[in-house]
């Protein structure tokens, strides 16, 4: 009924690191690369992009916390979002978050503040609350 049988689908695969065609008579017919320099070249770039993503998370993350816990020692209980972005707050990166009626509570490791479409408030360290 005009379907393609499986040996000729298999028939259309390219590297996914060179996209040369992939040859199959002396492999496993899912082989994914030509040769094992590309799978490496593939992996290792792979593994790099989600390196460079965790370190510039890990990176926001200690800025955001460097500017949190200077409010803190400041006695700084609230500011406004506007206020937050211009000192340099990432409010997309936090390390947990969840709503409670019509806000968010988030966390950056033991530093807790609510969270509005306005402002962030109840900033304070509570290391209590995740000890084990
Ligand atoms: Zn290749």
């Amino acid at each position: 009924m005009g379907r393609r049988d499986s040996y000729e689908q298999e028939d259309g695969h390219n590297c996914l690191e060179c996209g040369e065609p992939v040859a199959l008579e002396d492999g496993r017919a899912d082989r994914k690369f030509c040769c094992v320099e590309c799978k490496n070249r593939y992996h290792y770039r792979r593994h790099r992009r989600l390196r460079m993503l965790k370190d510039r998370i890990r990176g926001t993350l200690d800025r955001n916390y460097e500017i949190l816990d200077g409010l803190v020692k400041l006695g700084v209980t609230a500011v406004d979002r506007n206020e937050a972005m211009l000192m340099g707050l990432d409010l997309t990166v936090m390390t947990s978050c969840y709503h409670v009626k019509g806000h968010l509570e988030c966390a950056c490791y033991d530093i807790t503040y609510r969270l509005t479409d306005k402002k962030l408030s109840n900033i304070s360290k509570c290391l209590t609350k995740f000890a084990p």
